[in-house]
């Protein structure tokens, strides 16, 4: 019989009972959107967990990007930006009619190479915006003073940051703005969901705006978009939230095990000092593009789909002529993100493991 099938992730659902129980507070309401009470108590929620002095729930982490990049007047210049991340990073500066440039990687962090900024700066640049890859951190003092030097917003892609403290701060708490994504297949997910984390209140405020259509009752203020996001979606996320420590802990458990099984084979995720990881993704680098594609194949066969976190390179976009960003090619060429998530059978892990180190072996 065939193994059942295993994905790089599975999506954590709450007791069915649990998530019934806000559904039940919907149909008594007839509140289904517009601020609506249980988009309101995630927010606040979500805000204090996080300990940020400002939290907007939103659609998703692209629109959550978009945002960023609408409030703080960011458009038709260069936005210096990473080549390693999600296509969503990317697609958003170039949706607001900026472009894209392209900052090599630090190979071990794989962030933006803080020291290579300066280089690509030109008159057109109006801000920089990094991912925290992993939930690793970018050197965001480094970024800081690159920014404040030449005037330039930070917004940083924190769409894999959640529940990562960084120097006592959460991660979501560093730059001009950071965006967070709650999608279904993040560490904790509203559905589809995000948040804009914005340091400034007058940008906050912007945000409020913007996220509904730039008006509040018959006065318009701005251009706006709609960046809501459903007492549905608030309902999942208020019934996962809870279930949040355990959930990082599990993953914990078996990012520990897959460290110790792997360590010295392949290049793995290194603590960072400063650091509490929040365990969102277990990537392994190998030493050739060929040997990655022979441990992908084989994993494949076993009915077993790590996912080619990033690939291709952003720079290498169909549609963006991006500079060369030799590292984060190389980098892409090699990895691979293994199947992380709190139901994860011990039984599968083991035998994702029996089948990498066999192919490393011969
Ligand atoms: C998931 C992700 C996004 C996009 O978030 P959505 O909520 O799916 O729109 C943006 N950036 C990064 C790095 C991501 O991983």
């Amino acid at each position: 019989m065939e193994p059942e099938r295993v994905d790089v992730t599975r999506s954590f659902l709450p007791p069915k009972e649990e998530y019934m129980a806000y559904v039940d507070t919907i149909w008594n309401s007839v509140c289904l959107t517009n601020q609506g009470p249980l988009v309101q108590e995630v927010n606040a929620k979500l805000q204090s967990f996080l300990g940020v002095q400002h939290f907007e729930f939103v659609s998703n982490g692209t629109v959550a990007l978009m945002l960023a990049l609408h409030v703080l007047d960011i458009s038709g210049g260069e936005v210096i930006t990473t080549p390693f991340s999600y296509v969503a990073t990317t697609s958003s500066i170039l949706w607001q009619e900026n472009k894209p440039v392209f900052v090599d990687i630090d190979p071990e962090t794989m962030c933006m190479d803080p020291n290579k900024i300066r280089k690509k700066i030109t008159s057109k640049t109006k801000a920089i915006m990094p991912v925290h890859v992993f939930g690793m951190p970018c050197d965001v003092e480094a970024i800081e003073a690159v920014a404040e030097e030449y005037k330039l917003k930070v917004i940083y892609d924190g769409a894999h940051a959640f529940g990562a403290v960084y120097k006592g701060r959460s991660l979501l708490d560093y730059g001009d703005i950071t965006t967070c994504s709650f999608h279904a297949t993040k560490l904790f997910h509203t559905i589809e969901g995000g948040a804009v984390i914005a340091k400034d209140s007058k940008v906050n405020k912007k945000i409020q705006l913007a996220m509904r259509f730039g008006h509040n009752g018959d006065m318009h203020y701005q251009l706006g978009i709609n960046g809501k996001c459903s007492e549905f979606h608030a309902a999942m996320g208020l019934a996962n939230v809870k279930y949040l420590p355990e959930l990082i802990e599990k993953r914990k458990h078996l990012s520990d095990t897959y460290d110790e099984a792997l360590r010295g084979h392949v290049k793995l995720l290194e603590p960072v000092s400063g650091l509490q990881r929040n365990y969102a993704y277990y990537p392994v680098i190998f030493r050739s593009e060929t040997q990655r594609q022979k441990v992908q194949s084989a994993l494949n066969e076993g009915n077993i789909f790590p996912r080619r976190y990033f690939y291709p390179s952003l720079n290498r976009l169909p549609y963006v002529q991006g500079d060369p960003c030799p590292i984060s090619e190389d980098i892409a060429s090699r990895i691979l993100c293994l199947p992380l998530y709190p139901s994860l059978e011990q039984s599968d892990q083991q035998r994702i493991i029996r089948l990498i180190l066999d192919k490393l072996v011969k």
